[in-house]
């Protein structure tokens, strides 16, 4: 399986819009894929793809319940907690669940074996279909702090496919790495100006480090200035698709259509983008393209 994820250093720069239509043109192209929603902070993939959800789970983090009647309160629980979710107040135990990052270590030390682990909700995940395209999605709680366990679920949620197609949260910190951690290709995003500049470089540091190949597309490529390409050029970084800024896309989109189905031309941008991204992952898959 063929695991693709989009991401870009900020939102709102058409990730999902790439993330919709590239899962759509290979499904259209006689391919298998699902599609992950990641962003779990704001899932908006099914704004798109309109989804049937069939099936919807809770998602949970283990948090330390303490049993008072064994506990001493000799706070080693409280000393050993990094995130400072467990305070001893007059010999008893208080757990903020919220700064609980289910380290388990709490659990792990106390002397007494006077805490036990107890499952958390913390957010949903959603499975239906979209088309026939396998649709998964998560959403994290409102107030929830902690996105990756979330965006954990939504990962493990897939199933077998030719390709995984991964609409990643925005940005380059945590719940980003969650998303893309194991991908064969990341697909960068991102618009021609100066933040859309610094933040694809913040993107690109990520990629890096995590040693994914990876290429750009940018959006609404005719706004703003050339400096992106410049950057890309200097860095010998692939630019895979270009989308201009089109008033037909927000037009099919106010229809309920997505820009593929609406307007062919752009059918044949992502495919060949999509050739590109097997070329360089390495895997050619059977499906016809344009
Ligand atoms: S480590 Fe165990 S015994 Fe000590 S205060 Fe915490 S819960 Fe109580
Ligand atoms: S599981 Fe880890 S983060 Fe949570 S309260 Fe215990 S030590 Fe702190």
């Amino acid at each position: 399986m063929l695991k693709i994820a989009i991401a870009s250093g900020k939102g709102g720069t058409g990730k999902t819009t790439i993330a919709t239509n590239l899962a759509l043109t290979l499904a259209d192209s006689g391919r298998t894929v699902q599609l992950l929603d990641c962003d779990v902070e704001e899932p908006n993939c099914h704004i798109f793809v309109k989804p049937n959800i069939e099936e919807t789970w809770p998602a949970t983090v283990l948090v330390p319940k303490v049993n008072q009647e064994k506990c001493t309160g000799c706070r080693i629980c409280a000393d050993v907690c990094e995130f400072k979710a467990i305070a001893v107040i007059k010999g008893k135990v208080l757990i903020f669940q919220e700064l609980c990052h289910s380290c388990g270590a709490c659990t792990l030390l106390c002397p007494e074996n006077a805490i036990s682990e107890i499952p958390r909700e913390i957010g949903v995940i959603e499975k239906g279909k979209a088309g026939n395209i396998p649709f998964f999605q998560g959403m994290l709680n409102i107030g929830e702090l902690a996105s990756p366990p979330v965006i954990r679920e939504v990962r493990k949620a897939a199933g077998e496919s030719e390709v995984l197609i991964i609409d990643s949260p925005p940005g380059t910190s945590c719940p980003v790495i969650e998303a893309v951690k194991d991908s064969d290709f990341i697909l960068l995003v991102t618009e021609p100006t100066p933040f859309g500049l610094n933040d694809l470089e913040l993107a690109v540091g990520m990629a890096r480090e995590l040693g994914i190949p990876f290429a750009v597309a940018i959006n609404r490529s005719d706004i703003g200035n050339d400096d992106v390409k410049k950057y890309c050029q200097k860095e010998h970084i692939e630019i895979f698709l270009e989308i201009p800024n089109d008033r037909r896309i927000a037009e099919a989109y106010s229809r309920g259509e997505m820009a593929v189905r609406a307007l062919p031309e752009y059918k044949k941008v992502f495919d060949r983008s999509w050739k590109s991204i097997e070329a360089v992952s390495g895997k050619i898959l059977a499906g016809k393209t344009a």
